[in-house]
C-alpha cells in the first residue's frame, strides 16, 4: 500500500500543546507531526478538557447519539481554527471534560471516581464523529487505557458498517496505568454482557481491565521501546498482564520514541536564556549562571544535578531520598521538579529547607522550567524502577546535560555507558535498584565533570545522538501496514 493513502486516526486523552501529564501527550504530537511529513494523513482525537479553552477552537458538530448503558450522552467536536497543518479534534462533553484536572482533582489528587465514564466517551465520541463525517481511517492507533476498548468496539459491532472491523494499533505507554474498574461498569460499554466473563478479554481478577482488552483485541501492539516491549513479558514488569502479553508476544513490537526536535532545540528555544549547540556551548554556562540565580542556587563551578519527573514509585525517588546524607556531603547542586507523592513532596521540601544553596525543589508543573532545567544542569538523573521509555534522558542529551539512568526499558535502549578509554557512550548507567548503585553512578558522573576535556567529549556525544522522531515514524508506518494487511487474520481471545 502506498504510504501517501495512508490515512491514520489517533485517541488519546492528551496531545501536546493542549494538554500533557507526561510523556504521552508529547509523543501523540510529536508522532503525528512526524508521520503528517511521512505523507500520511492523521487526525487526533482527544478531549476538550476546561483549559483547552484557551486555544481557538470551533465546533464543527454536535454530538447526541452516544450511549451509555440507558443513558443517552450529549457532546459536540472542535477543531482548533488556528492550526494550519493539523486536524487535531476536541470530544466536547460538559460534564466529563470541563473540569481543572485531566485523571485527577487537582485540588484533592484523587483520581476522578467517574473516569471510566470519561474516557469511554471519547472513544465512542470519536467513533460518532467519524461517522458523522464520513472518514474512514485504515487505522486506527489507540493510545493507553484510555482508548484500549475501541479496538473492542470496532471487533464486536458497536459501531456502525464501514468502521467496523478497521485495523488497530494499540500503544502500551505504560503498563502500570491499566484502567482498572469494577464489573458492574460493563454494562455501561454497551457490549454483549455475556462478553464479560472469568479470563475474559474484558476481565482481570475479577475487575474490568480496559489494558487487558486492548491488548486482546487490537490487530497490533506496540509499547515504546524494544527493550520494555520484552520486560512487560515477565512476571517482574508484566503487572499481571504479562501472560496475556506473551500469548500475544507475536503480534507485540516495541518502537522507540523520538523527540520533538523543533520544541526542544538548545540552538532556537525561546525558554531558556542563550542558544548554544554542540560547537558553541557557551551558552550553556549562560543558562547555567542564570538558573542558578532564578533558584536561589549559590554562583559556584560545581556540577548542577538537575530531576524532572512524576514523583511517583515508579521514578526512583526513593532511592534519590534514601542518599540525602551522601548527597548532602557532596560538593554538588541539585534542581528537582516535579509534583506527585505527597510522601515524595514533603521529603524533598525538607532537602530544601535544610540545604538552600545547593537544593532547588519546585513542586509543580512548569514547562518553562522543565526546559531551563535541561539547559543549565550538568547532569540529570533518572534513575527509575522501570521506564518504558523515558523522554528527560533524550532532551538532556540533546541539551548537552548528562543523564546518570538505571539500565531499564528505554533508558537500557539510549543510553550508552561512557566509556573514558574509548570515549563513547553519552551517559551513565546503574543496574541495581539500590541507593549504592544510584550514588555510584552520580559519582562517576562527577568525577568526569571534573576532567574536562573527557566531559567536552562526552557532551559532544550526547549532543550528537539522533533522537528524532523521523526513524520512530517509519517504524510505525510499518505497523500500520502490517496492522492494515493482518485485518482478516487476526483473532480475538
Ligand atoms: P512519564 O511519561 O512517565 O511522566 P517521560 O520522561 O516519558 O515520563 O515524560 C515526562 C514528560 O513530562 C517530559 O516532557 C517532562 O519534561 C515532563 N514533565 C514531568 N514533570 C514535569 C513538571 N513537573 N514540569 C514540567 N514538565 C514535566
Amino acid at each position: 500500500m502506498p504510504t501517501d493513502k495512508l490515512k491514520v486516526c489517533m485517541v488519546a486523552a492528551e496531545a501536546y500543546p493542549y494538554s500533557k501529564v507526561g510523556g504521552l501527550g508529547d509523543v501523540v504530537a510529536a508522532l503525528s507531526s512526524a508521520l503528517l511529513e511521512e505523507g500520511i494523513e492523521v487526525r487526533v482525537f482527544t478531549p476538550f478538557y476546561a483549559h483547552v479553552g484557551r486555544f481557538p477552537l470551533e465546533k464543527r458538530g454536535e454530538l447526541n447519539q452516544i450511549w451509555m448503558g440507558a443513558r443517552r450522552c450529549e457532546g459536540a467536536f472542535y477543531v482548533d481554527s488556528s492550526e494550519s497543518t493539523f486536524v487535531n479534534y476536541f470530544i466536547g462533553n460538559e460534564e466529563f471534560f470541563n473540569r481543572a484536572g485531566i485523571y485527577h482533582c487537582p485540588g484533592s489528587g484523587e483520581e476522578y471516581l467517574d473516569n471510566f465514564e470519561r474516557f469511554n466517551f471519547l472513544s465512542l465520541a470519536s467513533l460518532q464523529t467519524l461517522n458523522q463525517m464520513e472518514w474512514k481511517p485504515d487505522v486506527f492507533h489507540c493510545h493507553d487505557w484510555h482508548a484500549a476498548l475501541l479496538p473492542a468496539y470496532l471487533k464486536l459491532g458497536q459501531v456502525s458498517g464501514f468502521l467496523q472491523n478497521t485495523s488497530t494499533l494499540f500503544t502500551i505507554h505504560n503498563l502500570a496505568y491499566q484502567g482498572i474498574f469494577a464489573r458492574e461498569k460493563f454494562f455501561l460499554t454497551g457490549l454483549p454482557e455475556d462478553s464479560f466473563y472469568p479470563a475474559s478479554a474484558f476481565e482481570h481478577s475479577g475487575k474490568l481491565n480496559m489494558m487487558k482488552a486492548g491488548i486482546c483485541y487490537a490487530s497490533l501492539i506496540n509499547t515504546v521501546s524494544p527493550q520494555y516491549s520484552r520486560e512487560i513479558q515477565t512476571q517482574e514488569f508484566g503487572c499481571g498482564l504479562d501472560e496475556v502479553l506473551r500469548e500475544r508476544r507475536n503480534d507485540l513490537y516495541g518502537v522507540l520514541n523520538g523527540i520533538d526536535t523543533r520544541v526542544w532545540d538548545p540552538q532556537s528555544d525561546p525558554l531558556i536564556f542563550a542558544d548554544f549547540s554542540a560547537d558553541d556551548i557557551s551558552g550553556k554556562g549562560i543558562n547555567k549562571t542564570r538558573l542558578q540565580q532564578l533558584s536561589g542556587l549559590a554562583e559556584r563551578d560545581v556540577p548542577l544535578i538537575g530531576i524532572i519527573s512524576r514523583l511517583a514509585d515508579q521514578k526512583g525517588i526513593d532511592l534519590f531520598v534514601a542518599i540525602k546524607d551522601e548527597l548532602d556531603r557532596m560538593d554538588c547542586q541539585w534542581i528537582i521538579l516535579g509534583t506527585g507523592s505527597k510522601t515524595y513532596e514533603d521529603e524533598l521540601e525538607r532537602f530544601a529547607r535544610r540545604n538552600p544553596h545547593s537544593f532547588s525543589v519546585h513542586l509543580e508543573f512548569n514547562d518553562q522550567l522543565a526546559h531551563r532545567i535541561e539547559a543549565g544542569s550538568d547532569i540529570f538523573l533518572m534513575p527509575s524502577r522501570y521506564e518504558p521509555c523515558g523522554l528527560n534522558q533524550m532532551y538532556s542529551m540533546r541539551y548537552g546535560t548528562i543523564p546518570v539512568v538505571r539500565h531499564t526499558g528505554g533508558l537500557a535502549d539510549t543510553v550508552q555507558d561512557f566509556d573514558p578509554e574509548t570515549r563513547s557512550g553519552n551517559g551513565f548507567k546503574f543496574y541495581d535498584y539500590r541507593p549504592e548503585a544510584l550514588l555510584e553512578g552520580i559519582q562517576k558522573a562527577v568525577k568526569t565533570w571534573k576532567d574536562k576535556a573527557l566531559w567536552r567529549q562526552l557532551v559532544r556525544n550526547a549532543m550528537s545522538t539522533d533522537f528524532s522522531w523521523r526513524r520512530s515514524a517509519l517504524q510505525y508506518i510499518d505497523l500500520y501496514q502490517k496492522a492494515v494487511s493482518l485485518k482478516s487474520l487476526s483473532r480475538p481471545r
